[in-house]
């Protein structure tokens, strides 16, 4: 499984970078320099198979991505870049540039963090690691590394070439939840980039012009009053049950919101012991759709069935909001340019090996790409 996720890091990083190549400076990127991107992220793959790998075994969750940072950092510097870290409040947050004289400002989105919960050797069969609190499902691993990878062949062909310009790598740290790019965006950081473009790993290959939901999260907290569940039960007021009638309102509500809504929660605490009334417990939604003011009303009716659980349970709610992003809002011109980009790198070639590794076949196979543009604050 190591070999063919590494091929699909090559395939991003590889059409990653002719991607970015053709943004800047369409009309002089010839097919000679399309060869030399490609061979150029060939070269440095053994690398990038490194310290992805590295990463996947690291496997920091959102925020605490300590040395996964780091180490993309450090590969960063090692290729000319100057990184700023522990941008925006974030200190797993970083922005590394390399510039070559004034031009446009291109950025590359380049994500790190592991799910908790699904610490998992690198394998095709489901081989949990016991001990380890998280791992990487979601391929983050790859998607760092690959953007990272992409990002020294542009700036190396860049220099080598005198393309004015300047190629940015924006580490962005929680996306599995925690939303660590919307704090960059409200920092200001993107505000001089003129376009942005991210990959993900997938099981299929497309410049992705799919949609992504809107998405607001945050978790609900009851406090109660504790009290011996069999001797004093009449004293104590269950946070649990706090819990439990807001989560049966919302399931209510199911029926009266607009199609395509999605809602869906854990119960975080609820409380250690069944002999004790719990006076503290905790519930954790998203709530998602394409529309982020559906978003907003849903929530704002879910917080009023928090309310009425918080009275029915004579506990008191209070919301923490742990995440809130728009949907993806697709550029078409950049999503042609990435789907010409991945045309041109082509799709990997998997070996006797690869397929006896990952029973793959030839109709599953790969990648999935998405760009997206920022547009040039007025200044
Ligand atoms: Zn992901």
């Amino acid at each position: 499984m190591r070999r063919a996720a590494h091929k699909i890091a090559l395939m991003g990083a590889a059409s990653l970078s002719l991607a970015l190549s053709a943004v800047p400076v369409a009309a002089q990127v010839t097919p000679q320099d399309n060869q030399t991107l490609i061979a150029s992220v060939e070269q440095g793959a053994p690398r990038m198979a490194e310290v992805a790998h590295q990463i996947w075994e690291y496997a920091e969750v959102g925020y605490q991505e300590t040395k996964s940072s780091a180490l993309l950092q450090s590969e960063l510097k090692s290729a000319g870049f100057k990184v700023e870290a522990g941008v925006a409040g974030m200190p797993t947050a970083f922005v590394a540039s390399f510039k070559n004289g004034d031009g446009p400002v291109i950025a590359i989105l380049a994500e790190f963090d592991a799910l908790p919960g699904l610490a998992q050797e690198a394998k095709a069969e489901r081989a949990p690691i016991a001990g380890q609190i998280a791992g990487h499902a979601c391929g983050h691993h790859l998607f760092g590394a690959a953007s990272v990878a992409a990002a020294q062949s542009l700036a190396a062909w860049m220099k080598a070439n005198n393309v004015a310009g300047e190629i940015r790598v924006y580490g962005t740290p929680a996306e599995e939840g925690g939303s660590g790019k919307v704090y960059m965006v409200r920092e200001g950081l993107f505000d001089d980039v003129d376009a942005t473009l991210h990959w993900h790993p997938n099981d299929s290959n497309s410049a992705a012009q799919s949609v992504s939901l809107a998405n607001i999260s945050g978790k609900f907290r009851f406090a109660g009053a504790s009290a011996h569940a069999s001797a004093a039960p009449f004293r104590g007021r269950s946070a649990l049950d706090g819990v439990e009638i807001m989560n049966v309102s919302v399931n209510y509500l199911r029926e009266h919101i607009p199609d395509g809504t999605r809602i869906h929660y854990v119960v975080t605490d609820g409380g250690t012991a069944p002999n004790v009334v719990p006076d503290k417990a905790e519930v954790y939604y998203y709530v998602r759709h394409t529309d982020p003011q559906v978003v907003r009303d849903v929530f704002a009716r879910m917080q009023k069935a928090a309310e009425g659980a918080a009275m029915a349970s004579e506990t008191k709610v209070s919301f923490e909001q742990t995440g809130g992003v728009y949907n993806m809002l697709v550029n078409d011109t950049l999503g042609q340019v990435m789907d010409q980009a991945l045309r041109e790198v082509g799709p990997p070639e998997w070996t006797a090996e690869d397929r006896k590794s990952t029973r793959l076949n030839s109709s599953h196979v790969v990648n999935s790409y998405a760009g997206f543009g920022l547009k040039k604050k007025k200044k």
